[in-house]
């Protein structure tokens, strides 16, 4: 899926989206990525759902990738007692 459309949508949502949404750093070039929030893992909807994606700083996006690599997970449930983390089981495919 990582092919020519995708570098094209790459480029324009990281002109809408210049700064790291973890830190706030200004992106540039390839200290840019964007990342899933939740991992399509081969899901073509959530692969191409600009709701799925989030501009990051290479930085943190390789500090965020170990994590869930990791198995970790953001802390944390809401008032329904559904976890925070949109990448937990319980919400994907919700
Ligand atoms: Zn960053």
């Amino acid at each position: 899926m990582y092919g020519a459309q995708w570098r094209g949508a790459r480029v324009a949502f990281l002109r809408e989206h210049p700064f790291c949404a973890m830190c706030g750093k200004a992106l540039r070039g390839r200290d840019a990525v964007v990342d899933h929030i939740v991992p399509h893992r081969g899901d073509a909807a959530l692969f191409w759902d600009e709701g799925n994606w989030q501009a990051l700083c290479k930085f943190c996006h390789d500090s965020r990738k170990q994590r869930v690599e990791h198995g970790g997970l953001v802390g944390g449930h809401d008032e329904n007692g559904m976890p925070l983390d949109r990448a937990h089981p319980w919400n994907v495919g919700m």
